[in-house]
């Protein structure tokens, strides 16, 4: 059975980021792309926080230039996901959704998350469209124009607070009576005049042509008492959480009830030896690009560490 020494699982800014530092210490790393190769941020469209494009970047290619960087210094690119592993013992057994299997003396997971979506047939054809799961990256589009965030969360605050920024009005959009968010972020919202939060809604639908132009909600107090009734919009985030993609890894190292591989500190040491998470997969908290970028050089330094210190 084949054997490498490092093997790299992901191919967002994490993942790629370790690949380049991986390589060029010499450590010839393999680097599985999973299902969606570049990761989240081939879903975006322009990115213009990530430093060094003082123009804006598209999402596809910042990481199609990072997948370059990494193959110019030698990685090894496979096409194929990790379907289930074995990290009970060195050197770790994997196995991938392309029929092969290998030992790998020292892994980076780098596996990310994927935001959480409710489902909806619409929402699925809208996507980049007037439908997005990152205000961060999709707010600006929306500057001057109405737009809803559906959640009742920190993050929902956080991202109705941003839009309003930007928005001339953002509907929050929550399905309880009351919010989820701490104190502190349902306060940032509650004395903003552009943010109106819409309790006990649920959305049905979205309607466009071509872009969202609005959303068919339903109110309901209990049964009795249900209203639907249309929101005209230009544009609709989701904000209902994340699940990062720890599935395969999680009956071997350590993560938090979320499902977030837990690490040492602030750096990349997860609880098994040699394995080490970097990106989205262990940071319920930032999920920013050049956070997961950055995580992704320090994983790759330990990792180099980590096999250095190994005898023969
Ligand atoms: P949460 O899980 O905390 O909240 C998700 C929200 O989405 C809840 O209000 C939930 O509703 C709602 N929701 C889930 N599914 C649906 C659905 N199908 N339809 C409608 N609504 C739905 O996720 P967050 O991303 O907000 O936060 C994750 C973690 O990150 C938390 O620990 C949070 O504190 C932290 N965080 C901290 C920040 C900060 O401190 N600056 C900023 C952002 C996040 P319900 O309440 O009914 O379950």
């Amino acid at each position: 059975m084949e054997h490498v020494r490092l093997l790299i699982i992901g191919s967002g800014p994490a993942g790629y980021t370790a690949a380049i530092y991986a390589c060029r210490a010499g450590l010839q790393p393999v680097l599985y792309e999973g299902l969606q190769p570049g990761g989240q941020l081939t879903q975006t469209t322009r990115i213009d926080n990530f430093p060094g494009f003082p123009s804006g970047v598209e999402g596809f290619d910042l990481m199609d230039s990072m997948r370059q960087q990494a193959e110019q210094f030698g990685c090894q690119m496979r096409p194929a996901a990790c379907v289930r592993s074995d990290l009970s013992q060195a050197p770790y057994h994997l196995w991938f959704d392309d029929e092969t299997e290998l030992t790998a003396t020292s892994i980076i997971i780098a596996t990310g998350a994927s935001a959480r979506y409710l489902g909806l047939e619409s929402e699925r054809r809208y996507l980049g469209s007037g439908v997005s799961a990152c205000a961060t990256c999709d707010g600006f589009f929306y500057r001057g124009k109405v737009v809803a965030v559906v959640g009742g969360g920190d993050t929902a605050c956080e991202e109705a607070s941003y839009l309003a920024g930007l928005a001339s009005k953002v509907y929050l959009i929550v399905r309880k009576p009351y919010l989820r968010a701490s104190r502190a972020m349902q306060e940032r919202i509650s004395g903003n005049p552009k943010i109106e939060v819409l309790f006990e809604h649920n959305t049905e639908e979205l309607v466009g042509e071509g872009h969202v132009q609005s959303v068919r909600l339903v109110r309901r107090r209990g049964e009795a008492d249900e209203s639907h009734y249309s929101l005209p919009l230009d544009g609709f985030f989701l904000a209902i959480g994340h699940t990062p993609n720890s599935g395969v890894f999680s009956p071997w190292v350590k993560t938090d009830a979320e499902g977030y591989i837990l690490t040492e500190g602030s750096g990349p040491l997860t609880s098994v030896p040699g394995v080490f998470a970097a990106g989205d997969v262990a940071d319920p908290h930032y999920r920013q690009a050049v956070v997961a970028a950055g995580s992704g050089a320090k994983a790759a330094i330990e990792a180099e560490r980590y096999l250095a210190a190994l005898p023969g």
